[in-house]
């Protein structure tokens, strides 16, 4: 059996793609390393927890002893590395443990990776490092784009992109990089557009839209995210770039809108609060270099959105435990200053 190190699986994406890999492949054992920070939590693994093929390790990445002490104890053939701090606003108030974990969290791993000769470390990064676009719907973020982060999150992830690229040069450690545009699906943090929208407006409560919510994000569903991330494992050319997203972008007022359609709805529930600081116009991904590597999304918006709504009416349970407590402090907090 070989041995997976998937970082930050109790998290949003990391989570769907420990689900993922636990059902479809038997062959791998899968251990899942997350700290359990605000937004990582292990209820949403009942289903897989008693499998033999996966086990839970309570690990900071940044602790270099407790990481050290895994790869001595494990033989691991594959690191995934999701677990980061994900959030563009919360980078915007308090950037030191993006840096702490993104960037100083990653080098241990690559570190560790490098001594266990493993055959491939993946590293999950986000296509905000190369900037913002403008509203010219022709032009879209390639590998060759120039990385130019605008945001502390952004900027830790390039940060890290850069140390993994410098082990592959330095090193000859085989890595690949994935660039994703926005995702959105079941265990999204309900911090996030999509699952803020969906549990402010099953509440009846205001949902708060950035600026005049002409921002234009590329929406791809978890599940297609979780298959190009198995694909450029498996097949990636080490030492490459990978760009992941479905052709599939709408403005963040769009996406409201659909959202309260659905859920029956009127736009009497928008509330447009003052800009995001540097808010990023426009992100839209070119995935030529992902689908001549076989890889196709399988959610239309349409579909995938409607699902998504159902899941959270599904799963009220685990996202009113959430946005309950400390969240609630944040989002006020957040909100609040017009
Ligand atoms: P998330 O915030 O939902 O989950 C992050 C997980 O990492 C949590 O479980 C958290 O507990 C864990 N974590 C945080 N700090 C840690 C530390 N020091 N040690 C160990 N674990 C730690 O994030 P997400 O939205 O699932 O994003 C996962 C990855 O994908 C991130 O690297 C992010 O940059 C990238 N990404 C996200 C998106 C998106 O739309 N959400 C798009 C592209 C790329």
């Amino acid at each position: 059996m070989e041995n997976i190190l998937v970082t930050g699986g109790a998290g949003f994406i990391g989570g769907n793609f420990v689900q993922y890999m636990v059902e479809k492949y038997p062959q791998y054992h899968i251990y899942n390393l997350d700290l359990l920070t605000y937004a990582g939590d292990l209820t949403k693994h009942q289903q897989i927890e008693n499998k033999e093929n996966y086990s839970f390790v309570h690990i900071d990445i940044a602790d270099r002893q407790a990481v050290g002490e895994l790869f001595e104890r494990v033989d691991f053939t594959y690191v995934v590395h999701f677990a980061a701090e994900s959030h563009v606003d919360r980078s915007i108030t308090d950037p030191e443990v993006f840096i702490r974990t993104n960037v100083l969290g990653t080098q241990v791993l690559l570190d560790a990776a490098k001594s266990a000769e493993v055959r491939k470390f993946v590293h999950v990064s986000t296509d905000e490092v190369y900037g913002e676009l403008s509203f010219d719907p022709t032009t879209f973020f390639t590998e060759e784009t120039p990385i130019q982060p605008n945001s502390p999150y952004s900027a830790s992830k390039a940060s890290s992109d850069l140390l993994v690229r410098a082990y592959h040069e330095t090193y000859g450690l085989p890595v690949n990089i994935t660039r994703c545009s926005n995702n959105y699906g079941p265990y999204h943090f309900p911090e996030k557009l999509i699952p803020l929208t969906i549990s402010r407006v099953l509440n009846d409560q205001k949902v708060p839209v950035y600026g005049d919510g002409k921002n234009v994000r590329d929406w791809l569903h978890v599940l297609d995210h979780c298959s190009a991330i198995d694909l450029v494992m498996h097949s990636g050319t080490v030492g490459e770039v990978y760009n992941i997203g479905g052709h599939n972008e709408m403005t963040n007022l769009e996406v409201v809108r659909t959202i309260i359609r659905a859920l029956g709805k009127t736009d009497e529930l928008i509330e447009f609060v003052e800009d995001r600081l540097g808010h990023d116009k426009r992100y839209a991904i070119d995935p030529t270099k992902i689908e001549e590597l076989g890889w196709r999304p399988v959610y239309d918006f349409e579909t995938g959105i409607a699902q998504t709504v159902d899941w959270f009416l599904e799963n009220k349970e685990w996202w009113e435990k959430i946005i309950s407590g400390e969240y609630q402090q944040y989002f006020n907090r957040q909100y609040a200053r017009k």
